[in-house]
């Protein structure tokens, strides 16, 4: 309850559009990609090229060959290039996980207190006690069998004739 309560204020104290992990992953895309430059094709599909090397982007299905967008939701450096090229806010191409407001839904129903013994209904039905004590099988632990008459004695004892 506290934690999920910690979390919905540090998700309510979030100003901008994004979390602040897309944020820092678009930053990064952003810096990588000043090695890279598209062609265009049709269809959306662009070539992005960096370092001699083709990746194939699809603005519209927000894909890319490196795969990084497919499966994190943020545009790679790939996608980052072809987005700035062609004039458009690479925060808009951030997928829809990321938004700050589904953050904040997460924690907004959080879990109910619950009031203590005091505030309890009463059934009116018989007090429940705990089950009478029964014996286990077996001797209790710790306590020796008491060795007959004819035994052998402890070790320790001299034998007296
Ligand atoms: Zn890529």
């Amino acid at each position: 309850m506290q934690r999920i309560a910690t979390r919905c204020k540090t998700a309510k104290d979030e100003t901008s559009l994004v979390t602040k992990k897309a944020r820092k992953e678009v930053e990064k895309s952003c810096d990588e990609a000043k090695h890279c430059y598209s062609l265009p094709s049709t269809g959306g599909d662009y070539e992005c090229v960096e370092f001699g090397n083709g990746y194939s982007v699809n603005l519209p299905s927000r894909s890319c060959a490196c795969r990084k967008c497919d499966l994190s939701g943020i545009p790679c450096r790939h996608a980052v290039s072809v987005i700035r090229e062609n004039g458009l806010e690479v925060e808009d191409f951030i997928s829809d996980y990321y938004l700050t407001s589904k953050w904040q839904g997460l924690y907004m129903n959080g879990l109910s207190p619950v009031n203590g013994p005091k505030f309890w209904k009463k059934s009116g039905g018989d007090r429940i006690e705990a089950p009478p004590y029964k014996r286990p099988p077996g001797r209790p632990k710790g306590k020796a069998r008491i060795k007959g008459v004819n035994e052998s004695p402890k070790k320790n004892v001299t034998k007296v004739d």
